[in-house]
């Protein structure tokens, strides 16, 4: 009889397994994590994929990779420079070495300011959660109002972190491919560069068929698309699809396989099309946010307002070059 190896739990995060020593960390609605992160045994090393938002949930994840492999992490990989990704960096930081692309790298210094006049003051966090639940009171669209309450609790968990907040950049970047070999498994880390930001990178286990995908990947959910490039996001997510994988672990939403990449990919289209048919009618930005998205995204809108219209605008300006 096969035994059921009872899995660590936390208020931030569920953990999946995925293959013997490969976890899934899938952020809770409500909780401090706000984003993925993975856990891998290479064998004689544990590697750490993204540290979340908030050191609330790192503290949880570091606990669950060392009760899961026995040891502390000796990897961090980074996926890119999106703040929710890593800012659980100092969690990690004594025993691990933290990777990522050099241009995320380069991407990631300037929040050294942000995150100092934040803690400085915190008038803005508090403001945004004061306005929110004074939005939430007045609000009966329940697709706006789940995207106040994801925006309340996650304004709340970044402001209690805030005082204890320490920035850790990553030691060691690199361009291209590497290879990280453990006496269980071999991991590569690639990056080919722009995607849903200037630079991305995801970590494939080529024999247990699992690729992390950080941000190329957000399943079931509206993407962030404001700092992307949706043609080379496109290109990426058609190169995912020739691989021998199979399970995806995204980093925003639950895990996938290429059904996923292809929603994902049309999400990008669709969205597009949308706007540019707005502005070849001669509209206006506010016009395009009143369109509807077709099914299945028109789902995925509840609790992701603030992507939608941040999408919308985003787009309105490249495509009409405004
Ligand atoms: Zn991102």
């Amino acid at each position: 009889m096969q035994m059921t190896q009872e899995l660590p739990t936390s208020e931030h995060f569920d953990l999946h397994q995925l293959a013997e020593g490969v976890y899934a960390a899938i952020a809770i609605e409500g909780g401090a994590a706000f984003s993925n992160a993975g856990v891998v045994n290479l064998g004689g090393r544990t590697l750490i994929f993204d540290t979340f938002e908030n050191p609330k949930a790192a503290v949880d994840l570091r606990a669950a990779a060392e009760q899961l492999t026995g040891r502390p992490a000796s990897y961090v990989v980074i996926s890119h420079a999106h703040p929710d990704h890593w800012m659980g960096n100092q969690v990690f930081a004594d025993h691990a070495c933290i990777i990522t692309t050099h241009a995320s790298r380069e991407q990631m210094l300037p929040f050294v300011k942000e995150i100092r006049d934040l803690q400085e003051n915190p008038s803005e966090l508090v403001n945004a959660i004061r306005e929110n639940r004074e939005r939430l009171e007045m609000e009966t669209d329940e697709r706006k109002r789940a995207s106040l309450r994801v925006s309340i609790a996650r304004s709340q968990h970044d402001l209690d972190a805030l005082p204890s907040l320490e920035l850790r950049f990553p030691d060691q970047t690199f361009e291209g491919r590497l290879a990280l070999h453990g006496t269980r498994r071999m991991a590569e880390l690639i990056t080919q560069g722009k995607g849903h930001t200037a630079s991305d990178c995801y970590l494939v286990l080529p024999a247990d068929k699992v690729a992390f995908i950080g941000d190329l990947g957000f399943f079931a959910s509206q993407p962030f698309m404001v700092y992307c490039d949706p043609q080379a996001w496109v290109a990426q997510l058609d190169g995912m699809g020739q691989w021998d994988i199979e399970t995806f672990v995204p980093g925003h939403g639950p895990l996938g396989t290429k059904t996923d990449l292809a929603l994902q990919k049309r999400y990008i289209q669709v969205l597009d099309e949308l706007v540019a048919r707005v502005i070849q009618a001669g509209g206006a930005v506010e016009d395009a946010l009143l369109q509807l998205l077709p099914s299945p995204f028109d789902a995925w809108l509840t609790g992701g307002m603030n992507r939608f219209e941040a999408n919308v605008r985003s787009a309105y300006k490249r495509l009409s070059g405004q």
